[in-house]
């Protein structure tokens, strides 16, 4: 599947006209329809004005290829994460709000939030069965009142971090990945404890997601250093940018010696080098990490080639 294409088929074309020209000849061209500028995420050269404009080295990110479907799996955990914080809520709730109730939950629920219960039966929680998580609830209201409100905090406190999470993960931030992670992880041991108890589909399933959304973020996002970690992360990144591309061409040619035909002809060859774009920064002139690191800074340096900074 070509992520690229299907997610600018749902969202514009991301261009944008870099101010140095040698840069810039590299992501636009000539049609008959007028100038082009090529899209950042799809490569494709698209007709009329750029969506934005500035110093090269300060374009935005763009997700392409890999990091747009990694960036669906993460939102899907992240709407994981928050329907969890809503039952848990639900449950942090029903246990403060009939902590001082002799009736069951369930007839509670029954008269007073009909729409919560059939919330937790969709999601196939059953208030009044023995086991799980809320048979355990309803086991504490024989329990002191004091009991009870510390539980209540817990499941507050539970239903906070699961929101914090659904909100980390949306993100896409790496803080995020690496909040989630964490977060996830300290879980993992009650869970397990938890199924060495009784097994039940829906700890099972539980425990399934959390550990496949761990191994997927160490993996994928190379936490903690896995797989080269943060700069090998980083350099695939750039790998992947066309504008990184471009701006690498721009720098071993003459800035007079670009050929916007040439470039606009082939579109897939000008991000197709990422081996040489990411690899050798030393050949292109100037670091690559320092220049998505300090954009600002690398458009004063004076080793910046052929670029013109201009503040916006
Ligand atoms: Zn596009």
């Amino acid at each position: 599947m070509n992520w690229n294409l299907l997610t600018c088929a749902f969202r514009d074309h991301v261009s944008y006209a870099p101010d140095e020209p040698a840069v810039a000849a590299r992501l636009s061209t000539t049609t008959a329809a007028g100038p082009a500028w090529q899209c950042l995420r799809c490569g494709t050269f698209v007709p009329g004005p750029p969506v934005a404009a500035g110093p090269a080295a300060t374009a935005p990110p763009v997700r392409r290829d890999g990091e747009l479907r990694s960036a669906l799996i993460l939102r899907i955990f992240a709407v994981e994460r928050f329907l969890r914080g809503v039952i848990f809520g639900v449950i942090a709730f029903g246990i403060w709000r009939f902590k001082y109730s002799r009736s069951s939950i369930e007839q509670a629920f029954d008269r007073e939030y009909p729409e919560f219960r059939d919330l937790l039966h969709g999601l196939g929680y059953n208030i009044n069965s023995s086991g799980g998580l809320v048979g355990l609830i309803r086991h504490t209201f024989t329990l002191d009142q004091r009991t009870l409100t510390w539980l209540a905090i817990g499941a507050a406190a539970y239903t906070v971090l699961e929101f914090v999470e659904a909100i980390a993960l949306w993100l896409l931030k790496r803080w995020g990945e690496y909040f989630a992670m964490v977060a996830t992880s300290a879980g993992i041991p009650y869970e397990i404890y938890e199924l060495a108890d009784k097994v039940t589909v829906l700890r099972a399933v539980a425990f399934a997601i959390n550990v496949a959304l761990v191994v997927y973020l160490v993996v994928s996002k190379r936490l903690f250093g896995a797989r080269g970690g943060k700069r090998a992360y980083d350099a695939r990144l750039r790998s992947e940018s066309i504008m990184q591309a471009a701006i690498a061409a721009a720098r071993g040619t003459p800035a007079t010696g670009a050929d916007p035909a040439k470039a606009g002809a082939d579109p897939a060859k000008a991000g197709a080098d990422p081996a040489k774009a990411g690899a050798d920064p030393a050949k292109a002139g100037a670091d690559p990490a320092k220049a998505d690191a300090d954009p600002a800074k690398a458009g004063e340096a004076p080793g910046a080639g052929q670029a013109i900074p201009r503040r916006k």
